[in-house]
């Protein structure tokens, strides 16, 4: 089969040092892809002047599938999140992020094994906020029946295919009872109707909270609205590691961007000391994802081999610093292509 054509977003702070380190290695483990390089955010305000040109959106369209490093929004005022722009405009509404350990890297727990699914197009990243009167300022939170129950469907569906056994919803509807009730009451008819395969629970996010920094493997899959599921994403990051072993993917029904959770981390851009694992993670993802919807094989076969090529490293003690290690971000991904198992 030949390479499946490819849309690579480098993004800005230390997303273009990280992208590269995860093209160099996708490269030394022979994945059949032909990457065709956009722009988006800062990177195409300076190039191109616009922050989502449209031609970005095309080719994610025409290709199917993006590998994207961080993009920076600007606080208080500015232009809006082009990360939340592009899920919104192309429609990709289900966010996966799978929170494992991994051996090698020591944290406070050994055995953390969570999928955090985040609604990804509504709740307060609807963008609709108001200045009412000179003292009144307010944010509009948007839940739609069909938005709350395609991810319901999505996240039981992607339960049962992954064989995992409980599906966990945080949310706030004994306060906000309209929006996250209907979220819930969305999820639980799913569960009802569809997948009493798998077991479903409900529960307040500030307790869910303490209950995942006490005993992260008390939960399997956790199923949030989009503000929640952006904020717990860090939480469960924290709980293995940190950013810098969390991948993502942002998936929809024709197209998928695979991103790390971790933004652009303006605090050490430029150094060449981040950690390029959560991207080559995401990029495994995306590996992953090809073989599934195009039947290819020799995706699922590099995949494999860069999983267990940044395993070996990550045992023998090889990471960067935010890991506890001395690696810079070429020399990580130098110790993953050493390790890449040949034919
Ligand atoms: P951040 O994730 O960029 O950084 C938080 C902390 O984690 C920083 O100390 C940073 O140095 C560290 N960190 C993050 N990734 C790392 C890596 N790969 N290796 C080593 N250390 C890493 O979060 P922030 O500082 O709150 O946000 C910075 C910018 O990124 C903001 O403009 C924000 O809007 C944007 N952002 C973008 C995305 C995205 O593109 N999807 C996601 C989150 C944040």
């Amino acid at each position: 089969m030949s390479k499946h054509d490819t849309v690579l977003i480098p993004g800005d702070g230390i997303g273009p040092e990280v992208t590269e380190a995860v093209c160099r290695v996708m490269q030394a483990a022979e994945a059949p892809i032909h990457w065709i390089e956009h722009y988006a955010g800062l990177a195409a305000l300076e190039k191109e002047d616009d922050v989502l040109p449209a031609k970005t959106l095309n080719a994610i369209e025409q290709h199917g599938v993006a590998l994207k490093g961080p993009c920076t929004t600007p606080i208080g005022d500015g232009f809006s999140s082009v990360n939340v722009q592009l899920r919104k405009k192309l429609n990709l509404y289900a966010a996966v992020r799978p929170v494992r350990s991994l051996a090698g890297v020591n944290t406070r727990f050994e055995d953390v094994d969570l999928i955090v699914l985040r609604e990804n197009t509504e709740g307060l990243y609807s963008g609709v906020e108001n200045q009412v009167t000179d003292d009144v300022v307010m944010s509009m939170k948007v839940a739609t029946q069909t938005a709350c129950r395609r991810i319901a469907h999505w996240a039981f569906r992607y339960a049962t295919q992954r064989r995992r056994e409980k599906i966990t919803v945080f949310h706030k509807a004994n306060i906000m009872k309209v929006t996250d009730g209907l979220f819930l009451r969305c999820a639980s008819e799913v569960h009802q109707h569809e997948y009493p395969n798998i077991q479903y629970e409900e529960v307040i996010i500030d307790a869910g909270c303490m209950k995942l920094v006490q005993n992260p493997s008390q939960f399997d899959v956790l199923l949030l609205e989009n503000l929640y599921g952006d904020v717990i994403s860090d939480l469960c990051a924290g709980l293995v590691g940190g950013l810098g072993v969390v991948p993502g993917a942002n998936i929809g029904d024709g197209q998928a961007i695979f991103e790390a959770v971790h933004g652009s981390a303006p605090d050490i851009a430029g150094k060449g000391i981040a950690n390029p694992l959560a991207l080559l993670m995401s990029g495994v993802m995306m590996l992953n994802y090809l073989f599934e919807t195009r039947e290819d094989e020799t995706c699922a076969v590099a995949a494999q081999r860069i999983k267990t090529a940044y395993g070996k490293a990550l045992a023998e003690g090889q990471s960067t610093r935010d890991l506890g290690g001395d690696l810079n971000t070429e020399q990580f991904a130098q110790a993953v292509i050493d390790r890449l198992e040949k034919d």
